[in-house]
Protein backbone atom coordinates (compact mmCIF):
# COMPACT_ATOMS: atom_id res chain seq x y z
CA UNK A 1 0.00 0.00 0.00
CA UNK A 2 2.38 2.60 1.02
CA UNK A 3 6.02 2.30 -0.15
CA UNK A 4 9.56 4.39 0.56
CA UNK A 5 13.03 3.61 -0.26
CA UNK A 6 16.20 5.26 0.56
CA UNK A 7 20.17 4.92 -0.75
CA UNK A 8 22.74 7.30 0.61
CA UNK A 9 26.63 7.28 -0.10
CA UNK A 10 27.51 7.78 3.58
CA UNK A 11 28.94 5.04 5.74
CA UNK A 12 26.72 3.37 7.56
CA UNK A 13 24.24 5.14 9.86
CA UNK A 14 20.93 5.51 10.95
CA UNK A 15 19.52 7.64 8.41
CA UNK A 16 17.63 4.90 6.40
CA UNK A 17 15.59 3.19 8.79
CA UNK A 18 14.74 7.28 10.02
CA UNK A 19 13.88 8.23 6.42
CA UNK A 20 11.90 4.91 5.95
CA UNK A 21 9.67 5.36 9.09
CA UNK A 22 9.17 9.14 8.70
CA UNK A 23 8.02 7.82 5.12
CA UNK A 24 5.76 5.50 6.26
CA UNK A 25 4.25 7.66 8.32
CA UNK A 26 3.39 10.66 6.26
CA UNK A 27 1.74 7.82 3.85
CA UNK A 28 -0.49 6.60 6.62
CA UNK A 29 -3.32 8.90 5.42
CA UNK A 30 -3.80 5.62 2.34
CA UNK A 31 -4.75 3.34 5.46
CA UNK A 32 -2.48 -0.27 6.33
CA UNK A 33 -2.75 -3.36 8.59
CA UNK A 34 0.87 -4.17 8.94
CA UNK A 35 4.19 -2.41 8.28
CA UNK A 36 7.82 -3.35 8.12
CA UNK A 37 11.28 -2.45 6.94
CA UNK A 38 14.63 -4.13 5.18
CA UNK A 39 18.21 -2.62 5.62
CA UNK A 40 21.37 -3.09 4.15
CA UNK A 41 25.00 -1.87 4.43
CA UNK A 42 28.86 -2.78 3.50
CA UNK A 43 29.69 -6.27 5.74
CA UNK A 44 25.77 -7.36 6.47
CA UNK A 45 25.72 -11.39 6.30
CA UNK A 46 22.70 -10.80 4.85
CA UNK A 47 20.03 -8.14 4.93
CA UNK A 48 17.85 -7.41 8.02
CA UNK A 49 14.18 -7.10 8.10
CA UNK A 50 11.83 -6.24 11.29
CA UNK A 51 7.89 -5.99 10.64
CA UNK A 52 4.84 -6.29 12.75
CA UNK A 53 1.03 -6.45 11.77
CA UNK A 54 -0.88 -3.32 13.44
CA UNK A 55 0.01 0.47 13.91
CA UNK A 56 3.50 1.51 12.63
CA UNK A 57 3.60 2.24 16.64
CA UNK A 58 3.78 -1.60 16.99
CA UNK A 59 6.95 -1.89 14.83
CA UNK A 60 8.58 1.57 16.44
CA UNK A 61 8.19 -0.34 19.65
CA UNK A 62 9.65 -3.34 18.87
CA UNK A 63 12.65 -1.14 16.62
CA UNK A 64 13.13 0.59 20.08
CA UNK A 65 13.46 -3.21 22.17
CA UNK A 66 15.59 -4.66 19.68
CA UNK A 67 17.56 -2.00 17.85
CA UNK A 68 18.33 -2.95 14.08
CA UNK A 69 22.35 -2.14 12.81
CA UNK A 70 23.51 1.33 10.90
CA UNK A 71 22.78 1.06 7.41
CA UNK A 72 23.22 2.57 3.89
CA UNK A 73 20.21 1.52 2.03
CA UNK A 74 16.52 0.40 3.26
CA UNK A 75 13.43 0.17 2.53
CA UNK A 76 9.78 0.59 4.11
CA UNK A 77 5.64 -0.73 3.98
CA UNK A 78 2.84 -0.48 4.60
CA UNK A 79 0.36 -3.23 3.62
CA UNK A 80 -2.83 -3.41 2.75
CA UNK A 81 -3.59 -6.92 2.90
CA UNK A 82 -4.96 -8.35 -0.20
CA UNK A 83 -3.76 -11.79 -0.49
CA UNK A 84 -3.39 -13.58 3.04
CA UNK A 85 -4.46 -12.38 6.61
CA UNK A 86 -2.91 -9.43 8.16
CA UNK A 87 -0.25 -10.99 10.30
CA UNK A 88 3.33 -10.42 11.10
CA UNK A 89 4.60 -13.40 8.77
CA UNK A 90 1.99 -12.08 6.12
CA UNK A 91 3.57 -8.16 6.31
CA UNK A 92 6.53 -7.03 4.21
CA UNK A 93 9.45 -7.31 3.58
CA UNK A 94 9.91 -10.63 2.40
CA UNK A 95 13.01 -12.43 2.05
CA UNK A 96 14.77 -14.07 -0.50
CA UNK A 97 15.64 -18.49 0.16
CA UNK A 98 19.16 -17.46 0.83
CA UNK A 99 18.60 -13.92 2.88
CA UNK A 100 20.35 -11.90 0.92
CA UNK A 101 17.29 -10.11 -1.01
CA UNK A 102 14.16 -8.02 0.81
CA UNK A 103 11.99 -6.79 -1.37
CA UNK A 104 8.33 -4.94 -0.75
CA UNK A 105 5.35 -5.18 -2.97
CA UNK A 106 2.04 -2.83 -3.63
CA UNK A 107 -0.93 -4.53 -5.71
CA UNK A 108 -1.22 -7.62 -6.62
CA UNK A 109 0.57 -10.40 -8.87
CA UNK A 110 -1.89 -12.34 -11.20
CA UNK A 111 0.15 -15.34 -11.91
CA UNK A 112 1.83 -15.71 -8.18
CA UNK A 113 0.34 -19.25 -8.05
CA UNK A 114 1.89 -20.48 -10.94
CA UNK A 115 5.41 -19.17 -10.29
CA UNK A 116 5.05 -20.65 -6.40
CA UNK A 117 4.24 -24.26 -7.64
CA UNK A 118 7.30 -23.78 -9.88
CA UNK A 119 9.72 -22.13 -7.57
CA UNK A 120 8.62 -24.95 -4.94
CA UNK A 121 9.76 -27.64 -7.65
CA UNK A 122 13.11 -26.31 -7.47
CA UNK A 123 13.01 -26.44 -3.73
CA UNK A 124 12.13 -22.90 -2.48
CA UNK A 125 9.64 -22.88 0.75
CA UNK A 126 7.28 -20.41 1.55
CA UNK A 127 6.35 -19.34 5.00
CA UNK A 128 3.64 -16.71 4.30
CA UNK A 129 0.32 -16.88 2.63
CA UNK A 130 1.06 -13.44 0.36
CA UNK A 131 1.22 -13.47 -3.49
CA UNK A 132 4.30 -11.14 -2.87
CA UNK A 133 6.79 -13.87 -0.74
CA UNK A 134 7.21 -15.34 -4.75
CA UNK A 135 8.49 -11.97 -6.01
CA UNK A 136 11.35 -12.52 -3.28
CA UNK A 137 12.14 -16.01 -3.83
CA UNK A 138 11.82 -15.48 -7.55
CA UNK A 139 13.91 -11.98 -7.53
CA UNK A 140 16.81 -14.08 -5.03
CA UNK A 141 17.17 -16.52 -7.63
CA UNK A 142 17.56 -14.69 -10.06
CA UNK A 143 20.00 -12.66 -8.57
CA UNK A 144 22.16 -15.82 -8.06
CA UNK A 145 21.74 -16.14 -11.63
CA UNK A 146 23.06 -12.63 -13.27
CA UNK A 147 25.88 -12.81 -10.72
CA UNK A 148 29.25 -12.11 -12.56
CA UNK A 149 32.60 -13.93 -12.15
CA UNK A 150 33.14 -11.39 -9.00
CA UNK A 151 30.54 -12.79 -7.14
CA UNK A 152 28.57 -9.54 -7.51
CA UNK A 153 24.68 -10.01 -8.22
CA UNK A 154 23.41 -8.10 -10.59
CA UNK A 155 19.85 -6.77 -8.49
CA UNK A 156 18.95 -4.31 -11.25
CA UNK A 157 19.03 -6.91 -14.21
CA UNK A 158 17.36 -9.95 -12.05
CA UNK A 159 14.14 -7.03 -11.29
CA UNK A 160 14.23 -6.46 -14.84
CA UNK A 161 14.04 -10.16 -15.65
CA UNK A 162 11.49 -11.01 -12.82
CA UNK A 163 9.45 -7.67 -14.13
CA UNK A 164 9.32 -9.04 -17.64
CA UNK A 165 7.77 -12.75 -15.50
CA UNK A 166 4.70 -11.07 -13.57
CA UNK A 167 1.50 -10.41 -14.38
CA UNK A 168 -1.11 -7.74 -12.69
CA UNK A 169 -0.36 -5.04 -11.20
CA UNK A 170 3.04 -4.63 -8.97
CA UNK A 171 5.11 -1.24 -7.83
CA UNK A 172 8.70 -3.47 -6.12
CA UNK A 173 11.21 -2.25 -4.56
CA UNK A 174 14.38 -4.90 -3.56
CA UNK A 175 17.69 -4.30 -1.60
CA UNK A 176 20.62 -6.91 -1.54
CA UNK A 177 23.43 -7.24 1.14
CA UNK A 178 25.84 -8.17 -1.48
CA UNK A 179 24.82 -4.58 -2.96
CA UNK A 180 24.35 -2.61 0.12
CA UNK A 181 24.50 0.89 -2.12
CA UNK A 182 21.62 0.73 -4.27
CA UNK A 183 17.55 -0.18 -3.76
CA UNK A 184 16.21 -1.21 -6.71
CA UNK A 185 12.87 -0.64 -8.02
CA UNK A 186 10.19 -1.69 -10.80
CA UNK A 187 6.75 -0.51 -11.74
CA UNK A 188 3.42 -2.21 -13.68
CA UNK A 189 0.10 -0.32 -13.44
CA UNK A 190 1.23 1.08 -9.60
CA UNK A 191 2.53 4.23 -8.71
CA UNK A 192 6.54 4.65 -8.28
CA UNK A 193 8.16 8.73 -7.75
CA UNK A 194 12.07 9.14 -7.05
CA UNK A 195 13.02 12.00 -4.70
CA UNK A 196 16.33 13.57 -5.78
CA UNK A 197 18.67 14.55 -2.66
CA UNK A 198 21.93 16.11 -2.35
CA UNK A 199 24.18 12.45 -1.91
CA UNK A 200 21.34 10.64 -1.35
CA UNK A 201 17.98 9.80 -3.53
CA UNK A 202 14.83 8.52 -2.26
CA UNK A 203 11.44 6.36 -3.47
CA UNK A 204 7.91 6.42 -2.68
CA UNK A 205 4.81 5.00 -3.87
CA UNK A 206 3.76 9.38 -3.53
CA UNK A 207 5.99 12.29 -3.20
CA UNK A 208 4.50 12.20 0.51
CA UNK A 209 7.31 9.97 1.35
CA UNK A 210 9.57 11.59 1.08
CA UNK A 211 8.34 15.48 1.12
CA UNK A 212 10.35 15.89 4.28
CA UNK A 213 14.02 15.69 2.59
CA UNK A 214 13.33 17.05 -0.63
CA UNK A 215 11.28 18.31 -3.20
CA UNK A 216 12.56 17.76 -5.98
CA UNK A 217 10.86 14.44 -7.92
CA UNK A 218 11.19 12.51 -10.89
CA UNK A 219 8.61 10.24 -12.29
CA UNK A 220 9.26 6.96 -13.19
CA UNK A 221 7.29 5.93 -16.02
CA UNK A 222 4.84 2.70 -16.80
CA UNK A 223 6.82 -0.78 -17.31
CA UNK A 224 10.39 0.96 -16.18
CA UNK A 225 12.84 0.26 -13.70
CA UNK A 226 15.46 2.17 -11.65
CA UNK A 227 18.29 1.48 -9.95
CA UNK A 228 19.13 4.35 -7.16
CA UNK A 229 22.10 4.93 -4.89
CA UNK A 230 23.12 7.78 -3.30
CA UNK A 231 24.52 9.75 -5.94
CA UNK A 232 22.92 8.24 -9.14
CA UNK A 233 19.37 7.44 -10.20
CA UNK A 234 19.22 5.18 -13.47
CA UNK A 235 15.69 4.40 -15.12
CA UNK A 236 15.50 2.24 -17.56
CA UNK A 237 12.74 -0.06 -19.41
CA UNK A 238 12.58 -3.73 -18.19
CA UNK A 239 14.73 -4.74 -21.08
CA UNK A 240 17.17 -2.73 -20.08
CA UNK A 241 17.16 0.40 -22.61
CA UNK A 242 17.76 3.83 -20.73
CA UNK A 243 15.29 5.78 -20.57
CA UNK A 244 16.20 9.62 -20.55
CA UNK A 245 12.78 11.67 -20.80
CA UNK A 246 11.89 11.18 -17.07
CA UNK A 247 9.35 13.93 -15.88
CA UNK A 248 11.48 15.89 -13.69
CA UNK A 249 9.26 18.39 -10.96
CA UNK A 250 8.92 20.45 -7.89
CA UNK A 251 6.84 18.77 -5.20
CA UNK A 252 4.33 21.81 -4.09
CA UNK A 253 3.69 20.00 -0.83
CA UNK A 254 1.15 23.39 -0.07
N1 LIG B 1 -0.79 -8.24 -2.45
C1 LIG B 1 0.15 -7.92 -1.44
C2 LIG B 1 -0.24 -8.53 -0.10
O1 LIG B 1 -1.35 -8.90 0.09
C3 LIG B 1 0.43 -6.42 -1.32
C4 LIG B 1 -0.70 -5.64 -0.72
C5 LIG B 1 -0.42 -4.12 -0.71
O2 LIG B 1 -0.45 -3.50 -1.79
O3 LIG B 1 -0.18 -3.57 0.40
O4 LIG B 1 0.58 -8.67 0.76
Amino acid sequence: CGIVGYAGNQTACGKPLEVCLQGLKRLEYRGYDSAGVALAAPGMEQVVVRKKAGRLANLEADLQARPLPDATVGIGHTRWATNGQPSDINSHPHLSSDGHVAIIHNGIIENANQLKTELEAEGHSFVSATDSEVAAKLLGKLAQEVMDETGEPDLCEALRRMARMLTGAFTILAVDNRQPHIVVGARHDSPLVVGLGEGENFLGSDVAAFVAYTDQAMEVGQDQAVCLSGDQVVITDFDGNPVTDSKRFTVDWD
